[in-house]
């Protein structure tokens, strides 16, 4: 289809208000609703993992993609929120005797801006917030350098993907890149490898690479993620014990896995059980050891967190709750772990994961490192001029009660990421995004909007047993985030009440005939 062709598209009486229709043209799958008194259209697959975001939520001239919640401007295809990379095409409409006709008008694609501009912008990190700041700074027509530096050898690759398709075998690594070279190219972003920056001097707004050189830069932006904690115990720095944070973690494991029969994990958080559930999809006898009763309850609270517990143990998965590990044992690799309560048990291989601390090492020297975090405005921009920071280093005032919060959620990174990069470019407003984060397990996906460290409510819509459900965390009475499985439009609903700074009531939320969605 030659974007200056018009296509019919579909009866006008078919859409009604507010409801996507999604239709297929010339092998192009593409969105129309009815919103706003006007016809839009757009392309129907999200850029992030293509989901059709005709299941997704429409509110005025914005789509949220029902899978991860990127957002995109129906009026021009725009990205509007990562984890979407590219926008999405756009298309003008018209109806005529009846007909609704579109004609294509944009790809999506991010163009390199024209002119000059003789500032630099430094970004340290090529992570999720690394990245969208790199590719906003073209999309907002910054036509300046930009220079993006990594300590890995890797350039921005899915590091959610490593727990999941690519440990189970059902990703090839060769998905795992964000953009090829070639992109980078073309929108002139110069990716450095394997270039860790050791220190930086805010006052000359410079930094040092590993290597002895320096840098200057008219704006840096300091988003180089968290670094994964090792466990405390006699052993744990034996062969056969891993970390997972990098894709060079999870080479080091899929080559454990060759040979692997049992393997112990350390840990039921996201990661852990992440990597539990992809060891089981390879039919390796997996053991879970954590200190918790019941794991994710911090999170999600009992219910959820014994529901997911036993979708694990239907899959195989073996716990040791109420455990921790006293030592590794083994002659040159780890062959056993033994627990608190004296148990053993048999190891091919170990895998922690018992959290990140904030990558800030680097910054020392820097004064830039509050409580082992980067505290940043609401620009995103830290205690020195012209220097922001994004991502899982970032400590970032709520856009709604100003009180400090530090989030490690790949979508926020990205988000803050794209913020941090308008602020470099002199935009003036306060991140407002509300948190948002996914872990698929078993094939379904548990997603939460949201902020709520303290909950002291957990209301249920749905059934949790059927994994179909949308869960309220209320704290003294008013809203603070909401969890779902299945539910993707109700969720993005509530997001969006949160965002706004509303509430609903618990017995609203209990009440399955109230329409959330006519909120
Ligand atoms: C296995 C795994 C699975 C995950 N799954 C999910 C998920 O399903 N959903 C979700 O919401 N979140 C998930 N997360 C969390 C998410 O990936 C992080 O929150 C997100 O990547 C943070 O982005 P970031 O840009 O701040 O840091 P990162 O993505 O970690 O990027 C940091 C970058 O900085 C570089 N760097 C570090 N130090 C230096 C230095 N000194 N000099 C130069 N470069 C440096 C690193 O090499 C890297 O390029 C997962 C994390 C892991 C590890």
């Amino acid at each position: 289809m030659e974007s200056n062709d018009w296509i019919k598209a579909i009866a006008e009486g078919e859409l009604k208000e507010g409801v996507p229709s999604a239709i297929e043209v010339e092998e192009k799958k593409v969105l129309l609703i009815r919103s706003e008194g006007r016809i839009y259209a757009c392309g129907n697959e999200c850029s992030h993992y293509h989901a059709p975001l005709s299941d997704g939520l429409v509110a005025g001239h914005v789509v949220t993609c029902p899978w991860h919640n990127a957002r995109f401007d129906l009026r021009d295809g725009r990205l509007v929120a990562p984890p979407g990379l590219n926008g999405i095409p756009s298309y003008e409409t018209r109806v005529e005797e009846g007909q609704v006709w579109i004609r294509q008008t944009g790809k999506g694609l991010i163009p390199m801006p024209e002119g000059e501009d003789d500032r630099t912008m430094l970004i340290v990190g090529a992570g999720a917030a690394g990245n969208a700041a790199a590719e906003t700074l073209r999309r907002e027509g910054f036509a300046g350098r930009i220079v993006m530096v990594t300590g890995e050898a890797y350039g921005p690759y899915d590091r959610t993907m490593l727990s999941k398709d690519l440990l189970s075998g059902e990703a090839p690594a060769k998905w795992l890149a964000l953009r090829g070279q070639k992109f980078y190219d073309r929108l002139n972003i110069e990716l450095m490898t394997e270039k860790p920056v050791t220190a930086v001097d805010p006052a000359a707004r410079a930094v040092t690479f590993a290597d002895g050189t320096t840098m200057s830069a008219d704006r840096i932006l300091l988003a180089t993620g968290g670094k994964p904690r090792s466990l405390p115990v006699p052993g744990s720095d034996k062969g056969g014990c891993h970390l997972l944070r990098s894709r060079q973690d999870a080479e080091a494991i899929l080559g454990e896995l060759e040979t692997a029969k049992t393997v112990v994990i350390v840990g039921a958080s996201f990661i852990g059980l992440e990597v539990a559930c992809s060891l089981r999809t390879r039919e390796i006898e997996v053991h879970i050891v954590a200190p918790e009763d019941v794991p994710l309850t911090a999170v999600f609270g009992e219910q959820i967190g014994q529901r997911v517990k036993k979708t694990h143990e239907e899959n195989g998965v073996i716990f040791h709750l109420g455990e921790t590990v006293k030592e590794l044992t083994g002659q040159e690799r780890v062959s056993e772990v033994v627990l608190s309560g004296g148990d053993r048990l048999k190891a091919d291989c170990v895998i922690i994961g018992v959290g990140i601390r904030p990558a800030v090492e680097f910054l020392e020297d820097s004064g830039l490192v509050k409580e082992g975090a980067v505290a940043v405005n609401g620009r995103l921009e830290t205690s020195a001029q012209g220097i922001f920071a994004a991502g899982d280093i970032a400590l970032v005032p709520d856009g709604r009660s100003g009180e400090p919060r530090r989030i490690e959620h790949w979508v926020e990174a990205g988000r803050q990421g794209m913020h941090a990069a308008r602020c470099m470019l002199g935009a003036k407003e306060s991140y407002r995004e509300v948190p948002f984060f996914w872990s698929k397990q078993y094939g379904s996906s548990l997603r939460y909007i949201g902020y709520a460290p303290k909950f002291d409510q957990v209301v249920f819509r749905g059934s949790v047993t059927d994994k179909f459900f949308v869960a309220g965390f209320y704290l003294n009475g008013k809203l603070a985030a909401a969890a779902s499985v299945g539910k993707a439009r109700e969720l993005i609903r509530l997001g969006q009440l949160l965002e706004a700074g509303k509430s609903l009531s618990p017995v609203q939320l209990k009440d399955p005939g109230f329409n959330l969605l006519s909120l």
